[in-house]
């Protein structure tokens, strides 16, 4: 297991932790400032500062990309099919320019949530067979650039709006089918989402270094009073978050440890207050 005790070097803060306090220049130079050593940039937060511009500043402030998040939203019913298609390559092409080690994916739930305008449905199988359709054919352009897509399965409690997608097993299970033994298609493990599953432990030994291409930690807070907005800083909830990264390391892994807070409670400070914070439970709970 890493030692992370010494600085914030393995570090990456994933820009929507901070979305609130400023723009993303604002969270590049923060970042340098407190040595952390990389970012994962959403891409509304790039296209505000422009694609090239943002490129240009996250290679002179020195940072690397942990992730670029993020793509995928797959069910949709009619002109949105096209849309999606036409959306995800565009969050390809993006990655690619920016540097970034893989697209994370967020698979999407029912039609009317992943692509709002498309035919409202109740059938989580046709999304998920829709996930399954759409992975394969974004896949099939993300090789043609060499950018690997991680899918990153989500809590169960957003089956409906966010992804259909829930388990490392499911998410492995489509990997295996659509990619087999390659790299191409891989897993974001985020501790949020997947901390209860029985089954997390053989599930992360089973993708092994070529399937896991991200790491995302934050903590779960008990209680959890906004399902979106209210995750934990690190140490603060009841995620065995030592142990999880002991395995994720026991399996290969050895790229960034993203830290990704959605929470009112941490927008709300400065962001020199949360990145420090963040350096901090990097070095002794993480
Ligand atoms: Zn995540």
């Amino acid at each position: 297991m890493r030692d992370l005790s010494a600085g914030a070097g393995l570090l990456s803060i994933n820009t929507a932790t901070v979305r609130k306090q400023a723009d993303l220049l604002g969270i590049v130079d923060a970042c340098a400032r407190h040595g952390i050593g990389a970012i994962s940039p959403w891409r509304d937060q790039v296209a505000a500062v422009g694609l090239d511009r943002a490129a240009r500043m996250i290679r002179d402030a020195g940072l690397k990309l942990s992730g670029y998040c993020r793509g995928g939203l797959f069910p949709a019913t009619g002109q949105h099919v096209v849309q999606a298609r036409d959306d995800n390559r565009r969050a390809v092409d993006e990655a690619a320019t920016l540097g970034a080690p893989c697209l994370i994916l967020v698979a999407g739930g029912l039609p009317q949530f992943a692509r709002p305008g498309s035919t409202p449905s109740k059938d989580l199988l046709a999304a998920r067979q829709a996930i399954e359709e759409g992975l394969a054919e974004l896949l099939a352009y993300a090789r043609q650039a060499r950018l690997p897509l991680a899918l990153e399965p989500l809590h169960p409690m957003y089956a409906a709006d966010r992804a259909a997608v829930n388990t490392l097993a499911q998410a492995l299970d489509l990997a295996d089918r659509l990619d087999p033994g390659g790299s191409a298609l891989g897993v974001a493990v985020d501790v949020y989402h997947v901390w209860w599953d029985p089954e997390l432990y053989a599930g992360i030994a089973r993708a092994g270094r070529a399937r896991i291409l991200a790491y995302h930690v934050s903590d779960w807070l008990v209680p959890t009073k906004d399902l979106l907005n209210d995750r934990g800083m690190m140490g603060d909830g009841v995620i065995e978050l030592q142990r999880i990264r002991m395995a994720v390391e026991a399996a290969g892994f050895d790229g960034f440890i993203e830290a990704e807070i959605f929470s009112e409670r941490w927008w709300a400070e400065p962001i020199e207050t949360v990145q420090a914070t963040c350096v901090e439970r990097h070095r002794t709970v993480v």
